[in-house]
């Protein structure tokens, strides 16, 4: 049976890096086993899903590179989860209820009080024909309930091991609410049956939802996948990322904090693995690397100043023909090779290209505090063609002519090249720079 996973996100909000490290988890898996990967809108809280959110995750899941084999919205297979809840019902697992939101909520209060699980009482079972019919005529409409056996569940997690939950311990879940609609617990069963999922990937607040699943799929008479339960990020204070949601998110991390999709990878695909995280320039060098027994079952901590200096590295180790077309998507046209390699040393995000293209590239109002001294210098600048060469031989020559040495020589000639304090190398900026700007910028010269 070849492996099928699902990514299955509910397009309630922005994909953040807690969710996008499941997409990747899913996909690196799929990709190592040859296997398929589904993408899943989970839908059917139509109250909070909104389509421009499905779009974001598509858009965010698309600049990772995590490609989708199969796809799928839950809003559209509302008949399917008819079809299993009438299965449901005609096997005696699903059975009316008609509490109210506040009788239930008295009833777990009640038992929390005396120091009691929260689990439902069942009294919906004791009710007759009788008070069914009365409850309704009062207008009560019901919400279905599963009835789940008082057996233990059991299965052997690829990341927690063997898990074990007595059945006695949890509660009937709801599966239909009172205007009909499927719940996540029912819908989730039904699409990862029907889709052939044989690996159900997902964060650890489902483990208890998987032991009550387990009994779905069983009383559907659907084979029980696989299960690995990664355990959820939390930020480097160990604190949960839900309250940083909104600035943690893929967005955020693509517009505001310029990061490159293969630093979040390299980052998200190793953290809380037994790997060192290194940058890594494609998705196939860690598709090699992936294996889900690497996966530790402690909280891995996300801190986004490790992101942003791996984008850095990452950056330094990038050939330039792997980011030609997004330079050029981001309207630096004229770049090549040289340049790039000339300042991605230099370089925290590819923003910062901006700032040494304009050196080389666009006007520059020099520094001069000794103009004698850096005019003296124009005067020695070689013809051209320039190479990487020419930044020894001259500062050689200008060393001879001054006495100068050492910083007293090399920095008046940055600041007035560059106009600024540091930067990259001089001997890979100067033939980008030319004979022409250097001389007017040596001589005062905005060039
Ligand atoms: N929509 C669910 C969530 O985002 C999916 C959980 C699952 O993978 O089954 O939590």
């Amino acid at each position: 049976m070849s492996v099928a996973v699902r990514f299955a996100p509910s397009p309630t909000g922005l994909l953040h890096v807690g969710n996008v490290r499941l997409a990747l988890v899913n996909w690196l898996f799929a990709r190592k086993a040859g296997g398929s990967f589904l993408l899943r809108m989970d839908d059917t809280d139509e109250e909070r899903s909104k389509p421009e959110y499905a779009q974001g995750i598509e858009a965010d899941l698309t600049w990772l590179g995590l490609s989708w084999d199969r796809f799928a919205r839950e809003s559209d297979r509302y008949a399917r989860y008819d079809e299993a809840a009438d299965a449901l019902k005609a096997a005696g697992r699903l059975y009316p209820c008609y509490e109210t939101a506040e009788e239930l909520s008295l009833k777990r209060a009640s038992l929390l009080s005396q120091g009691r699980p929260p689990i439902y009482d069942r009294s919906a079972l004791r009710l007759t024909d009788a008070d069914r019919a009365r409850l309704e005529g009062e207008g009560r409409k019901p919400h279905w309930r599963f009835k789940l056996e008082h057996a233990p569940v059991e299965w052997t997690d690829l990341v927690r091991g063997p898990v074990h939950f007595e059945g006695t311990a949890l509660s009937d879940p709801v599966l239909i609410r009172e205007d009909g609609r499927p719940l996540y617990t029912l819908t989730s069963v039904v699409d990862d049956a029907d889709f052939a999922i044989t690996h159900v990937i997902r964060g650890e607040d489902h483990v208890a939802n998987t032991a009550v699943q387990i009994q779905i799929w069983q009383a559907l008479g659907a084979a029980v996948p696989g299960f690995a339960h990664l355990p959820l990020l939390t930020d480097a204070g160990g604190q949960g990322l839900s309250k940083r949601l909104g600035s943690l998110s893929v967005t955020s991390l693509r517009e505001e904090e310029g990061i490159q999709p293969m630093a979040l990878a390299s980052l998200l695909a190793k953290l809380g693995t037994s790997d060192a995280i290194e940058p890594r320039l494609t998705l196939d060098e860690l598709v090699a690397e992936f294996a889900m027994e690497k996966v530790s079952r402690a909280t891995p901590k996300f801190d986004l100043e490790e992101l942003k200096r791996l984008n850095a590295r990452l950056l330094h180790a990038t050939p330039f023909e792997a980011v030609r077309a997004e330079l050029d998507g981001r309207g630096f046209h004229g770049v090549d090779a040289a340049f790039w390699e000339a300042v991605r040393p230099n370089l925290e995000t590819l923003a910062d290209v901006a700032a040494w293209w304009s050196v080389t590239h666009a006007p520059v109002a020099p520094l001069v505090e000794d103009a004698a001294f850096t005019q003296a210098a124009a005067g020695l600048l070689p013809e051209e063609p320039w190479d990487a060469a020419t930044w020894g031989a001259w500062t050689n020559a200008v060393k001879q002519a001054t006495g100068r040495k050492g910083k007293e020589l090399f920095h008046p000639l940055r600041l007035a090249l560059t106009g600024r304090e540091h930067g990259p190398e001089l001997k890979n900026l100067l033939p980008l720079i030319g004979r022409v700007r250097a001389v007017r910028r040596l001589n005062g010269e905005t060039a």
